[in-house]
């Protein structure tokens, strides 16, 4: 497999269902142990910082096709990414990992506020930043809060840990020539539809030329291989 860059200021993408553990719904503290050890450990030698979705809790969509109002549901969904963001916290700060939430809806007596130059300056200290509440709007999604937080950050790449171990051609459950991808671009992700991220978080990077790694986040040890440029995983690219 062709080696990938090795990044240096890394946003890490975190959904909710990655929170879940081996349970169909919320928070598995064992689960979020583990995660935070695999991010302790590669905290060396990287400026990180994560945004957590909150799918493992609450989705606004999902909520509004049963009949919720789309936009207190999807007030909801980013209130599910603030608990999400205080477990990650907590579990680092367990094992000494100096970390700060900032939620882009204020609750100042819970986290920070979403503060830019607040958030550099964590990061430049070795801090690793938690971006809670997504982007703070209704009808976006955390994959587009994702490539937004990378954009305004300056990070080099974002890491999205899912469980699987990249980008296939097609979905391999319903096709079974379907191949893994070590490098695709931006725009076969978006005219093939494939699997990455919404298209808005996708189109966020192309143009802003932030690459997307994905990776599997519950294989042990994967995510210090793929930082370190190498493992099993998918680069989406100009
Ligand atoms: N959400 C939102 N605006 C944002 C980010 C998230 O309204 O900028 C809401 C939306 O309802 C979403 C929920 O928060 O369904 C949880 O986020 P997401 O589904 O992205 O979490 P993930 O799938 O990553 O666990």
């Amino acid at each position: 497999a062709p080696s990938r860059p090795r990044f240096n200021r890394i946003l890490l993408k975190l959904s909710g269902e990655v929170l879940m553990g081996p349970g169909q719904f919320g928070i598995d503290p064992d689960t979020v142990a583990r995660v935070a050890g695999e991010i302790a450990a590669v905290k060396e030698g990287h400026e990180l910082c994560l945004v957590v979705g909150g799918g493992n809790i609450f989705r606004g969509l999902a909520a509004a096709a049963r009949g919720f109002d789309r936009t207190s549901a999807d007030y909801m969904g980013m209130l599910a990414t603030v608990m999400n963001a205080l477990a990650v916290q907590n579990a680092l700060e367990q094992i000494g990992v100096e970390t700060r939430v900032q939620s882009a809806i204020p609750m100042n007596t819970v986290c920070e506020p979403f503060i830019r130059r607040r958030a550099a300056r964590h990061m430049e200290k070795g801090r690793i930043v938690i971006f809670a509440a997504g982007t703070g709007n209704p009808f976006f999604t955390t994959d587009s809060t994702a490539a937004l937080r990378a954009a305004e950050m300056g990070c080099d790449a974002v890491f999205k840990g899912t469980s699987v171990d990249g980008v296939y051609s097609a979905d391999p459950k319903k096709d079974p020539t379907a191949t893994r991808y070590d490098s695709v671009s931006f725009n076969r992700v978006l005219s093939d539809d494939l699997k990455v991220m919404d298209a808005s978080a996708v189109a966020l990077c192309r143009d802003n030329n932030i690459p997307i790694v994905v990776f599997n986040i519950r294989e042990q040890g994967n995510m210090a291989r793929v930082l370190a440029g190498g493992g099993t995983a998918t680069i989406v690219q100009n």
